[in-house]
């Protein structure tokens, strides 16, 4: 049994949502993808929702930049996510400082506390994997109530019919990585590959960021932390429900392949620690992709609850709004961009002198680069090397470009 309610959570999400600015939101003939990460006390049962994004679009790979001030992928889940990590960075500070905080101090680093949970919602399937759909369900239950009103003669055709859309799929936009096979592109559900990774479509050039489905099985294999974040942690954290919003398509079938099985032999369960749960809610977003909104919005808005609460728009990767001069400045990058979550991670290092002397060894914290940092969370890599050899088998090839330091001011 479920200790909160499904369509709560969406509730909760939707509602902060509705009550933020206009500002990144779709407007008339525009659709998006709204996510969250919602925090669930299994003491007070009280649950509260920490971060938000929203967005569907994504750069391609010639707008990429090394310093980690532009983000790569602006998808809702993806600004969900980023929004958490901050959520956890301000809780291990608050831990340093002795204030309340999700984190206990667990020799020189930080263990979430026992009753915290956390639970992603978002209002739609991820792009990818998990949003290749056979067309039954709904449509199966229509076809039946149209063959029983119908008379004999035309039962055939009808049959013939909701047979060939049983064999239709719902697409994906993503592709199947280069020098790997591609999908067939076949009518009916002989359209796509499953089980693959995919890239994200993008404007213009090919983007090198994964689909969702891709990232988000990623997290329920090695935890939702990342590296870096890794390294400050005794344990990953992951997340234990996922909740998808209504009006869209959804099939657990096709989320416990991208999440869970993918073209896997061995049995997932000595795979993972902790066997996520999935649930489809009644609640349907107000911009969901339907109808006369064929538009995606242009921009993407994260949200963070901390001390005075966390909002920032982006475009293109970058904060909305911002001067030509500014764009190239590091100190007015979005707060969720590479740049700027290495600076929280160098913060909370700097107050943990023990910690940051076990990562950085005789090594210069200030001056070691973004990409050489994060290859120092031996245990993460160790865990993402063993989950793309044996769940992916194949992932993207980014250039090893982030190489950055916080010195390059
Ligand atoms: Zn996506």
């Amino acid at each position: 049994m479920l200790e909160f309610s499904i369509d709560k959570i969406a509730e909760y999400c939707i509602n902060l949502y509705d009550k933020l600015p206009k500002s990144g939101k779709p407007v008339k003939d525009e659709w998006t993808v709204l996510s969250g990460i919602v925090q669930f006390d299994k003491v007070t049962k009280v649950c509260d929702v920490v971060s938000l994004g929203t967005g569907s679009k994504c750069i391609g790979a010639s707008k990429m930049s090394p310093a980690g001030n532009i983000l790569n992928d602006s998808h809702a889940e993806v600004f969900a996510r980023r929004g958490f990590l901050i959520y956890l960075y301000k809780n291990i500070v608050h831990t340093i400082e002795n204030k309340p905080s999700i984190f206990v101090k667990d020799k020189n680093k930080f263990k979430l506390r026992e009753n915290i949970e956390f639970i992603f919602y978002s209002s739609q399937m991820p792009c990818g994997d998990a949003s290749i759909i056979p067309k039954i369900g709904i449509e199966d239950d229509v076809g039946n109530i149209v063959l029983s009103s119908k008379r004999d003669a035309e039962e055939d055709s009808c049959d013939i019919e909701s047979k060939r859309q049983k064999l239709d799929i719902y697409r994906t936009g993503a592709k199947c990585l280069p020098h790997t096979d591609q999908d067939p592109k076949k009518p009916g559900d002989n359209y796509h590959l499953l089980g693959q990774v995919r890239t994200k479509p993008g404007r213009g050039d090919r983007t090198l960021s994964v689909s969702c489905s891709d990232k988000m099985a990623r997290w329920i294999h090695v935890g939702i932390q990342g590296a870096l974040l890794d390294m400050l942690l005794s344990e990953p954290i992951f997340i234990k429900y996922f909740i998808f919003g209504s009006g869209v398509p959804y099939c657990e079938k096709a989320l416990q392949r991208a999440f869970l099985k993918r073209n896997c032999d061995i049995s997932i369960e000595k795979m993972l620690t902790y066997i996520p749960e999935f649930y489809q809610c009644s609640k349907i977003f107000p911009h969901i992709r339907e109808g006369d909104c064929i538009r995606p919005a242009a921009g993407s808005i994260v949200w963070v609850k901390t001390k005075q609460n966390l909002l920032e728009v982006a475009v293109q990767g970058q904060k909305l709004g911002l001067t030509k001069k500014k764009a190239n400045s590091l100190s007015c990058c979005l707060s969720i961009s590479k740049y700027k979550l290495y600076k929280l991670f160098q913060e909370v290092l700097i107050k943990q002198n023990e910690l940051c002397n076990n990562i950085c060894g005789e090594e210069s914290l200030r001056k070691l680069e973004y990409s050489k940092m994060k290859k120092k969370s031996e245990r993460y890599q160790a865990n993402w090397c063993a989950t793309k050899e044996l769940f992916f088998k194949i992932w993207t090839i980014k250039p090893d470009m982030w190489n950055f330091t916080l010195n390059d001011q």
